[in-house]
């Protein structure tokens, strides 16, 4: 179980606040999407709850439980980036199953749970290749797979598609929702792109300027928009 919710949440840099108070929750299982302008502070939101980056003022809470100062590897959250950053010199299979490697845990586990994870996002035939060799979906796949492979309740995804040409976006995207409907984890997906927006979520939040502009399921924001600005982002026709 993994209900997100941030209560007033705020971050500053120096003396610039980038993050200005922001409220909301994201219900076990749900597939949320944080969409807004760049620049808006999407991803210092997903770092801060990552715990990458630390949290000014306001609650972060996991299950009703304050979370603000528990560390990022305890915190049963894992995060994909725009940038895959996968390890050069290891195969696909040592890339997936990197984490658990640090963790000790003994070979034949480690394969078995890479074997789980390979399948189910089609790496299985390869897992001896190394990163040059993957065209740059099957790279964000490994990404994921580093990502999933630790059973994490919540996983945050920033921009993962946005470096794919448009035809492999509409199957990453396909692939992502099988994904959620197959572990059923708790997912705040961020993205520039409207109808990644439309299509994937279960809610969207529509961020502006470090604050919440408006938050609730697509086609509420759709027929609902509450202000011009999440109108003409969301496009529907006000
Ligand atoms: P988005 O992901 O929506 O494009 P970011 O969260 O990356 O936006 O950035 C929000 C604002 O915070 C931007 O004005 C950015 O320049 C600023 N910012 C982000 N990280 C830092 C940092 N480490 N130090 C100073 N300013 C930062
Ligand atoms: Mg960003």
């Amino acid at each position: 179980m993994a209900t997100i919710s941030l209560r007033n949440v705020r971050k500053s840099f120096g003396t610039v606040e980038v993050v200005k108070g922001v409220s909301f929750e994201v219900a076990n299982g749900d597939f949320a999407v944080l969409v807004g302008p760049s620049g808006c502070g999407k991803s210092t939101l997903l770092r801060m709850i990552a715990g990458l980056e630390s949290i000014t003022d306001g609650d972060l809470l996991i299950d009703g439980k304050r979370i603000n100062d528990v560390p990022p590897d305890q915190r049963g959250i894992a995060m994909v980036f725009q940038s895959y950053a996968l390890y050069p010199h290891m195969t696909v299979a040592e890339n997936i199953g990197f984490s658990l490697d640090l963790k000790k845990i003994p070979k034949a586990d480690i394969a078995r749970e890479v074997g789980r994870v390979a399948e189910l996002l089609q790496l299985s035939s390869l897992l001896d290749r190394r990163p040059a060799a993957l065209s740059g979906g099957q790279r964000q796949r490994v990404a994921i797979g580093r990502a999933i492979i630790k059973q994490p309740r919540v996983i945050l995804f920033d921009e993962p598609l946005s470096n794919l040409d448009a035809s492999l976006r509409v199957q990453m995207r396909a692939e992502l929702q099988k994904l959620h409907q197959e572990l059923k984890p708790t997912i705040i997906y961020v993205t520039h792109d409207q109808v990644e927006a439309m299509t994937m979520a279960s809610k969207i939040v529509v961020l502006n300027q470090g604050e919440v502009a408006q938050w609730n399921a697509p086609i509420e924001l759709y027929r609902h928009p509450e202000s011009t600005f999440v109108a003409t982002f969301i496009g529907s026709p006000r």
